[in-house]
């Protein structure tokens, strides 16, 4: 049982009015721009929620996993098994570098670091487990396998020093930490931080507030959890629809968490949700490659 603050906040947000997706993931926000991004894996798009409430959304051809903004421009794409360029104002779609997986392997969920390093793991398309790696695309365009034999790779994000990395295998139901230097992107040693889930029911994306929070989705759960950085759960944000995939922090202040779902049990299942949040999430760092 994970201890939990006596004053445990709980916050309820509301959908907003963008299509639904059949699998909703990898939010992240652009400052520059306060916009908005998320994929929908199976349907091979990105989307985008910009200023007046505008959306649209871009066609990428192979499975996408994850986006980022790119320092030098337009966006980059984990989909297939590679890393992609994606340019919205054409939709021209370019790899940038192959991520050579298992046959059978898609790229999953990704985020960069401080300095503009992107991450981003695999999974089995059928959920078999062991199949999954963990790679990092280098701002000189050079592709690292960093983990094999995972499950799900999913959430991952940094401490507000940098100093740790959190990660995520969804099929571990667990949250891990790692050691790690931002100047070198080594990691040291992966060990448990908050166990999480059971069955159905297993932690996906995630998000760190500027306090060390760290918010989880909670697949099959319907919630986003955040525990402090000693572990401690703190506030449950609850959704009305079963599968929470990933969530970001966005708005003016970054203290807007945007939450993306997926097609299943409940109510909105695969809307885009909002909420304000009671501290102000890291910003979303860019490819800087
Ligand atoms: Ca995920």
């Amino acid at each position: 049982m994970t201890e939990h603050a006596p004053d445990l906040i709980i916050y309820e947000p509301e959908p907003v009015d963008v299509p639904a997706a059949e699998l909703g993931e990898g939010p992240c926000w652009d400052a520059d721009a306060q916009a908005l991004f998320w994929v929908d894996i199976p349907a091979e798009r990105v989307h985008r929620l910009g200023a007046g409430s505008v959306h649209s959304s871009w066609a990428v051809g192979q499975p996408a996993g994850a986006v980022v903004p790119r320092a030098s421009g337009g966006l980059v794409v984990a989909a297939g098994s590679a890393f992609l360029s994606l340019d919205p104002l054409t939709g021209d779609v370019a790899e940038i570098a192959a991520a050579p997986g298992l046959p059978g392997t898609r790229m999953n969920d990704g985020k960069c670091d401080r300095a503009g390093r992107f991450y981003a793991g695999t999974m089995a398309a059928d959920e078999s487990p062991g199949k999954g790696s963990f790679y990092r695309l280098d701002t000189d365009g050079t592709v690292t396998e960093i983990f094999t034999g995972l499950g799900i790779s999913n959430g991952l994000g940094w401490s507000p020093d940098d100093k740790l990395m959190y990660y995520i295998d969804s099929l571990d139901y667990r949250v891990d930490v790692l050691d790690y230097d931002p100047a070198t992107g080594q990691l040291g040693e992966r060990r448990p931080f908050a166990a999480l889930g059971s069955g159905e029911v297993m932690p996906d994306g995630m998000a760190v507030d500027s306090r060390g929070g760290v918010w989880v989705a909670v697949w099959g759960g319907g919630v986003i959890q955040r525990y402090d950085a000693s572990g401690r759960l703190t506030s449950v944000v609850r959704l009305p629809a079963a599968n929470v995939t990933s969530c970001a922090f966005g708005g003016p202040g970054l203290d807007q968490l945007f939450i993306t779902t997926a097609a299943g049990p409940g109510r909105l299942a695969g809307a885009l949700f909002t909420c304000q949040v009671e501290v102000a999430g890291l910003p979303t760092f860019p490819y800087r490659g």
